[in-house]
């Protein structure tokens, strides 16, 4: 398994779980801050404007439940969830027809319930809200931990500092990974040979490879196996915001307020738009409205004591688009552009919220695809699963996703995941 990341170690439990030998392979530190799994807080819910991911979640529940249950640990916090955008939106009309088609319990609510049950909070008149009781917080860092040690327990190796820079065919059947030993800390670059620094690599010799290399995984797998997907590294960043007040701190405190999505916000996605951007097309030429309709996502008070996390999805606009080199970006987050933008919507809908400064920003990384779409298939002759659980999405569906992988590379093939969804996410679609 290549990459340490959630989907990873996923992988690698279900494979190590299920008797296979397995060894995964982190060019970094494992539970590094580098790719996309880091951090206290990633949303887990079982709604979204996607049909396929919303059947999806329903499988994925149980299995978050039954690894927290194996490791005695808990990385889920449920705090309900609350999706909401203008009624007539693409966005808004399309989470509650995906709800209401694979039976997500869920409770509607105008503009007047939404303040009522959450004082402080309040959305425009013509905007409508969908309640969950399912939704949470999933700690991503500790999850990482837990299904890596997890994958221990089972026999799996871990092994980080290790880049894998080669990915071959080889005698036998085999397939070869050719790693390089990053332990002298010698670890950015593509991931290639030319790239990675670091000392004289070894080779490995497996049955089966599973490429989960996060925003690296493009040029890796160009690299190595010749295969071109259009998969982007964007920069991204999460800010936080500071209650004013002990009313605050009270009212948005995850026992009270929920994790909630905002869809389809035409005055955000105006005020995150630099001057020169083409509304309709954008400057990759992608249909913004026809992909994706969420315009931000927040978190109630939680991992940090006073502070909301409130923090821009879309528009493309906001997006730093990185090289071949994921590791090639500054850390350092713009926080006058999430004052103007989020700031701006956070002031909009919370009372006794600072915005006149972020309390606190932090790096991440996105990889998206240009249909917003997982890229889940097999390449090599079927010897190497390609995964990106992607476009800033990926996280709560990883236990699925890995144990669809080990159905993958143990079995040639998986029922979990619906023949349906296998084509959207297939690697030779049109869109990549
Ligand atoms: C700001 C932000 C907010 C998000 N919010 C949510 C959310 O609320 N809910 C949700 O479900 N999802 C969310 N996501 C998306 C989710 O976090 C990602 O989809 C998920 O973490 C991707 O995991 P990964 O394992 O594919 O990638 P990564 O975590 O990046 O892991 C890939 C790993 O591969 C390693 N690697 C790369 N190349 C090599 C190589 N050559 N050899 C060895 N190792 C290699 C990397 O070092 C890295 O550790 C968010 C993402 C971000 C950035």
């Amino acid at each position: 398994v290549v990459g340490g990341g959630i989907a990873g170690v996923c992988v690698a439990y279900e494979c190590a779980r299920r008797g296979a030998r397995t060894l995964l392979l982190e060019r970094h530190d494992m539970l590094h801050r580098r790719g996309s799994s880091h951090g206290e807080s990633r949303i887990i819910r079982p709604t979204y404007a996607e049909e396929h991911y919303t059947a999806m979640m329903r499988k994925a529940y149980p299995l978050w439940e039954s690894a927290q249950q194996e490791a005695r640990t808990s990385v889920y916090t449920p705090t309900g969830g609350l999706d909401f955008g203008p009624a007539e939106g693409a966005g808004m009309r399309r989470v509650l027809a995906a709800a209401e088609a694979n039976g997500v319990r869920a409770e509607r609510m105008d503009a007047e319930r939404v303040s009522r049950r959450f004082p402080g909070f309040s959305i425009p008149d013509h905007w409508t809200a969908l309640w969950n009781a399912d939704a949470g917080i999933l700690n991503a860092t500790k999850a990482v931990a837990m299904y890596a040690g997890l994958a221990e327990r089972h026999g799996a190796a871990l092994r980080d500092r290790s880049a894998v820079v080669g990915i071959d065919h080889a005698e036998g059947g085999m397939m070869r990974l050719a790693v390089q030993d990053n332990s002298r800390g010698a670890s950015s670059g593509a991931g290639t040979s030319e790239g990675a620094g670091g000392g004289v690599a070894q080779s490995v010799v497996a049955r089966r490879v599973v490429v989960a290399a996060g925003p690296w995984a493009g040029a890796l797998l160009e690299d190595t196996l010749g295969l071109r997907l259009d998969l982007r590294p964007i920069a991204t960043a999460v800010a936080y915001w500071r209650a004013r007040d002990a009313q605050a701190r009270h009212r948005f405190d995850a026992a009270r307020f929920p994790v909630y999505i905002c869809y389809g916000d035409d005055q955000t996605e105006a005020d995150a738009l630099p001057p020169g951007w083409d509304e309709t097309g954008g400057s990759t030429g992608d249909s913004r409205a026809s992909i994706d309709f969420q315009t931000l996502y927040g978190f109630p008070i939680h991992e940090l004591p006073g502070l909301i996390k409130a923090s821009l999805h879309l528009p493309e606009a906001h997006w730093e688009r990185l090289g071949r080199d994921a590791d090639d970006r500054t850390m350092a987050p713009d926080a006058a552009q999430a004052r103007r933008v989020v700031g701006k919507w956070v002031s909009r809908h919370f009372e006794g919220i600072d915005t006149d400064e972020v309390a606190l920003t932090e790096a991440c990384t996105y990889t998206m695809t240009p249909d917003h779409d997982y890229v889940f298939d097999t390449a090599a002759d079927g010897k190497v699963v390609v995964l990106s659980c992607c476009s800033g999405h990926g996280f709560k569906l990883a236990p699925l996703i890995g144990a669809a992988t080990a159905d993958l590379a143990l079995e040639g093939g998986t029922e979990r995941i619906a023949e349906s969804t296998m084509q959207l996410f297939s690697a030779d679609r049109l869109a990549l």
